[in-house]
């Protein structure tokens, strides 16, 4: 067996954190043989709650938990973690605009940005899930100087299996047929979701389907795809958010297949011709706990169009945080 490492979940008693806890915990994320110390941190009126999440994981006896601390202090919960997922930030409340909600979730990480710097072991994957995920990221490691900018990434991975569902769906094959997929930009409405590399058993994806059917069926159900979840459950999606979360860290630990990519949110280092520093999402390669942008993808005129679409949200996104930002 493994040394333990030490996975941080903030926001751990919240819908996202009640599925994400138990699939790390049994080994999903980082594999069967990776005990971990889970470091869980939460908002002072939530640690009751998280304690009766505690008392679940424990009645579990799960083989691979070598440990579980609770907090409200950020610097507690980082201290010397490997792997931090930042999943809780606030919810939009009634009447509230874009700008209140990235100013209100910007207070909360740039305190985890800074803990992160002062308290994590200098190798931690950051990935941030909560919303707007892109932007949050980003403001998190501008307040972590000392930490290399590439370890803070968000989650679209939600939104690349989504992908993966519908195309496997229309096509009547199985998502694991399916290599090569992209989800660029931003975690929101304006993300495209981009079949034209992608393949099916080693074909081209794009020979398969009608054209008709991926402009206006298939990237606007994959946008949506999180309205509707939440117009059919009455609440929003959480545990495949929470399988994504497992995924996305899986993927960049453990690597990918051979012939294919995923999807993260990283920063744009101008690849694609993409504004330098925002997270965007992009195709990626990972191996050996490092992740590479693929490069020299022919990117015609409709793509196009939309990557610089959803550039252009996160662009201004950061405009409205950058006050917040220590430099
Ligand atoms: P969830 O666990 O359902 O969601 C958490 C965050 O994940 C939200 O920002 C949500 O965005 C986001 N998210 C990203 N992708 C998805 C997706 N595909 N589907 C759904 N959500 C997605 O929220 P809860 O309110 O149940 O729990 C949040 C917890 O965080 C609470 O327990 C709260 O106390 C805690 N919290 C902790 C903080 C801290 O640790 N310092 C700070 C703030 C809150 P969206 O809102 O857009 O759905």
């Amino acid at each position: 067996m493994k040394a333990p490492v030490r996975v941080a979940v903030t926001g751990a008693a919240g819908q996202i954190g009640y599925s994400l806890l138990f699939r790390i915990a049994s080994g999903d994320m980082l594999g069967k043989d990776q005990p971990v110390i889970l470091q869980l941190l939460e908002i002072t009126p939530a640690l009751e709650a998280l304690q009766g999440v505690v008392m679940e994981i424990e009645d579990c006896a799960f083989p691979l938990v070598a440990g579980i601390t609770t907090s409200d202090k950020a610097e507690e919960a980082f201290k010397d973690v490997d792997y931090a997922m930042l999943v809780g930030a606030r919810p939009r409340g009634p009447g509230m605009e874009r700008k209140d909600l990235l100013e209100a979730n910007a207070a909360i990480f740039s305190v985890q940005g800074k803990a992160l710097n002062d308290v994590a072991s200098r190798d931690v994957k950051v990935l941030v899930v909560g919303n707007p995920a892109n932007t949050n990221s980003l403001i998190a490691q501008q307040n972590a100087p000392d930490l290399d900018p590439g370890q803070f990434t968000a989650m679209t991975r939600l939104d690349h299996n989504r992908a993966l569902a519908q195309l496997a769906n229309q096509t009547g094959c199985h998502t694991q047929d399916i290599t090569r997929l992209t989800v660029w930009g931003n975690h929101s409405s304006t993300q495209y979701p981009d079949i034209s590399h992608a393949q099916i058993k080693g074909e081209p994806a794009a020979d398969k389907v009608d054209r008709q059917w991926y402009e206006n069926e298939f990237i606007p159900t994959v946008q949506q795809r999180g309205a509707a979840i939440i117009k059919a459950r009455g609440a929003s999606s959480a545990a495949s958010a929470a399988s994504s979360a497992v995924d996305h860290m899986r993927t960049w630990a453990l690597g990918t297949a051979d012939g294919d990519w995923t999807s993260m949110g990283i920063p744009s280092d101008g690849s694609y011709g993409i504004a330098e520093g925002i997270i965007y999402s992009f195709p990626v390669t990972c191996k050996n706990g490092k992740y590479e942008i693929v490069q020299g993808l022919e990117i015609d005129t409709f793509s196009r169009e939309r990557m610089q679409a959803t550039e252009q949200e996160l662009v201004e996104e950061r405009d409205a945080v950058k006050h917040l930002f220590p430099n």
